[in-house]
């Protein structure tokens, strides 16, 4: 694709790497069949060829106006259009450019700025999470049906006495699993105790940043990467690995050196960060153990979350080790679409989320399955919300 940006701005980091990134693209439209917004909208505009476009435009013009800030609020950031595209176009990294200049060239409304700032002040603080999820818990009944989904249950986690261990794992505690769904965690510490691994926390961890880099939050974004480094670096010469259980974080976090590629001091500690982070179906499947089913369900329909099928590029390893214990897996009919939960979509775009939702449980449901089973929280609280009688859990809850 030819391109047009205007010479101060391709001399730009950014300008110089989305120029790159649209000149990659040969205009296919291969990309459309695999997007989930094209699917339910039907608007060129709104699967990645159009998108592409909307960015090219925008970044020649260098004006954002409210077409392109629409197109682009609306999509997923699921990145199915990367997996699908021939050319290998980074359409996630011209995502992020285009939606920066929004940001800062254009304008958004009071309530759409209130609530994303909002979003980004509580969400991956959890002292103010959990507070925000009692409160909402006791007005539930009069909330709007998405934000009442949005609201995680008490699910406290069953107490286990864990022996020190001469191998040790780091484990990401993440800012909403680990007060919506803490039995995740729980469970992969009592599976790897089990193994001769202890499972050990970072006291100071705070949220990986991907909630703050979707909403465009570069300053807080920064700040947040930086302090997890420093949480997570002393513990790291004493772990084998670090292991995210949310694959939300885990594409994140394996992003630290292309997001602090600017940072003299802290690129080279992301990087040594990285050589170390795995998500833990990698983790389990290098161990090479033998783990057993439990008595309770026997078929499971398996939603692989976007960022781990597209982001992180890794599917086929829960399948995998969901299989060697035992379980059989029925056949998803387009496995490789959003759920639409996509981080903080759900509540910015509810009526899409819910249009994606009600999809995905069809397609999940058809073989009628005993459980659904998923790799990340959001997912998680998303597809439950749908009022399924299908239960859905994190996939390390079906190990014993
Ligand atoms: S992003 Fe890839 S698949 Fe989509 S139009 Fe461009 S080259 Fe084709
Ligand atoms: S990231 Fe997902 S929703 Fe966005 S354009 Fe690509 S396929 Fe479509």
């Amino acid at each position: 694709m030819q391109t047009k940006l205007p010479q101060a701005f391709r001399e730009s980091k950014q300008g110089k790497r989305a120029d790159e990134i649209l000149r990659s693209c040969v205009h296919c439209g291969l990309c459309n069949a695999t997007c989930p917004t094209y699917q339910v909208l039907g608007d060129e505009l709104d699967g990645p060829r159009g998108r592409i476009y909307l960015i090219k435009e925008m970044l020649e013009a260098q004006r954002a106006d409210n077409v392109a800030q629409t197109h682009l609020d609306r999509c997923l950031t699921c990145r199915a259009c990367e997996t699908a595209c021939p050319s290998g176009v980074a359409y996630g990294e011209l995502l992020e450019i285009g939606r920066d200049f929004i940001e800062e060239h254009g304008r958004r409304g009071l309530i759409d700025s209130s609530i994303r700032r909002w979003l980004v002040s509580v969400v991956p603080d959890v002292a103010r999470f959990k507070r925000w999820s009692s409160l909402g818990r006791a007005v539930r009944w009069m909330l709007p049906r998405n934000l009442k989904e949005q609201i995680p249950q008490r699910s406290p986690a069953t107490p286990y006495v864990f022996e020190r261990r001469e191998r040790q794992v780091l484990v990401l505690q993440g800012c909403v699993q680990r007060i919506a769904t803490p039995r995740v965690n729980a469970s992969l510490a009592a599976l790897l105790d089990s193994r001769g691994v202890e499972v050990v926390y970072a006291d100071e961890e705070s949220c990986c940043g991907s909630l703050s880099l979707h909403l465009s939050n570069h300053g807080e974004t920064s700040t947040t990467l930086r302090n997890n480094i420093d949480a997570l670096l002393p513990l790291l010469d004493d772990v084998e690995a670090v292991i995210s259980t949310a694959s939300g974080c885990g594409v994140t976090l394996k992003d630290y050196p292309r997001l602090l590629a600017d940072d003299k001091t802290y690129f080279p500690l992301a990087c040594r960060l990285v050589d170390k982070v795995v998500d833990v179906s990698e983790y389990l499947s290098r161990l090479g153990l033998l783990w057993d089913k439990t008595a309770e369900y026997q078929r499971v329909a398996w939603h692989s979350p976007c960022t781990l099928q597209h982001g992180q590029r890794i599917a086929g390893t829960v399948e995998k080790l969901l299989r060697s214990a035992g379980y059989e897996l029925v056949d998803v009919r387009d496995a490789h679409l959003c759920c639409g939960s996509a981080g903080t979509y759900s509540l910015l775009q509810p009526e899409l989320a819910g249009q994606l939702r009600s999809q995905k449980l069809e397609a999940l449901c058809e073989e009628s399955p005993d459980v659904i089973a998923t790799a990340n929280v959001g997912c998680q609280m998303h597809l439950s919300g749908g009022g399924n009688n299908v239960p859905v859990v994190h996939w390390l809850e079906l190990l014993r």
